[in-house]
């Protein structure tokens, strides 16, 4: 089962129109992600799914598809699809960083060994430890006024239990924004905020001050990765429940985050962690140091949404439970890539329990929204 060759297909849909995504790092109105197959030399088939985006991790889909078409593949041709620690060192040994590169030749890999063996990834990963159905939290984005009260609305129609309000982008707009979700919901909706790292360490103290009476449950990387003495102190200083998202790519970070005892929780997911080998080390020694992990998003598509899913409902660690996350990528775009997509009801996505990731590409449409032609 060794890796024979590698495709890479750029891929581009946009958003639904109700679904643009405005935060911190800008706004987010198309998906232009790479789409990775991979072929054993037994005829054995996987996909992966690089879901890039610049203003996140600096990636690019054309600059994904020039690495791995130039870099990674070399180097992971004759790898055995098996050997996940084997295909990560080759690839770290070529190239630092490019994350969700590196995640989508390994999931396509896992996927690989899945159609192999004729089970699921998670069963390969321990089995699962939760239902194969997960609820995710909706988040919000850094609407005016209006839209934002007519879409918490609807969203808890839509039986959302908990919001998450992207900030960071203003602060006294932040703040008026939080406060009317947070009256539009009602005191029973669980109600978080991500400022994608938009604020500084005094701006998070005093908008988290005014913010007290709206009873956040998670404030999500309030302040630029990178600072965890100021993380710590926001946390000290408000009481706050700290999210790591930005603050943690790798276990070098995870171990910033424990040494500075400045988060509750930590995000994570396969495409920011390069693979869901590597995620999962992560929530492993989280898990050592008593601190929760849940699962982020980057607005995927459908294979990349099962890995997570995979990771999710196979490492306990993972207490989405507690701390919702976002798993409901498809359901942001106008189209969908797979045959038989990922079932997602309002806040629910259901993972099926098919071979491999589960997730069989409708290779027609991905010739249809293919850029690089
Ligand atoms: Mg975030």
């Amino acid at each position: 089962m060794r890796i024979k060759l590698i495709e890479t297909i750029p891929v581009r849909i946009p958003l639904k129109p109700e679904r643009r995504m405005i935060s911190a790092l800008g706004k987010h109105d198309v998906s232009e992600f790479l789409l990775v197959r991979v072929v054993t030399t037994d005829g054995h088939e996987g996909w992966g799914e690089a879901t890039v985006t610049p203003r996140w991790s600096g990636e690019t889909c054309l600059g994904a598809k020039a690495l791995i078409d130039g870099v990674l593949a070399p180097a992971v041709i004759g790898c055995s699809a098996s050997h996940i620690v084997e295909l990560d060192r080759r690839m770290d040994a070529v190239a630092v960083g490019n994350w969700f590169a590196k995640s989508a030749i390994e999931m396509a890999c896992w996927d690989i060994q899945g159609h192999a063996a004729g089970k699921p990834v998670y069963e390969l990963l321990g089995g699962a430890c939760r239902p194969l159905t997960v609820r995710s939290r909706f988040s919000l984005g850094a609407y005016d006024p209006e839209r934002a009260r007519r879409r918490a609305g609807e969203l808890v129609a839509l039986g959302f239990t908990t919001i998450k309000v992207k900030v960071g982008v203003d602060p006294p707009r932040d703040v008026e924004r939080v406060r009317i979700v947070r009256e539009t919901i009602g005191p029973d909706i669980a109600l978080t905020i991500d400022a994608n790292g938009g604020w500084d360490v005094e701006t998070s103290i005093r908008c988290l001050r005014e913010l007290e009476d709206c009873r956040l449950t998670l404030v999500e990387q309030p302040i630029p990765p990178g600072d965890y003495t100021g993380l710590a102190r926001v946390r000290g200083e408000t009481g706050a429940k700290i999210l790591a998202d930005e603050s943690c790519f790798d276990l070098v970070h995870a171990h910033e985050l424990i040494r500075h005892d400045c988060c509750d929780a930590i995000s994570l997911y396969p495409g920011k962690n390069g693979g869901i080998r590597k995620s999962r080390e992560i929530a492993d020694l989280a898990a050592q140091h008593g601190i929760a992990c849940s699962i982020g998003s980057n607005l995927e598509w459908d294979v990349a949404t099962a890995a997570m899913l995979h990771f999710i409902v196979s490492t306990p660690n993972m207490q989405i439970e507690r701390f919702p996350g976002d798993v409901l990528g498809p359901d942001y775009h106008e189209v969908t890539i797979a045959k038989q997509p990922i079932v997602i009801e309002g806040p629910l996505t259901t993972l099926t329990s098919r071979p491999g990731l589960g997730v069989e590409v409708d290779r027609e449409c991905v010739e249809r929204h293919r850029f690089d032609r």
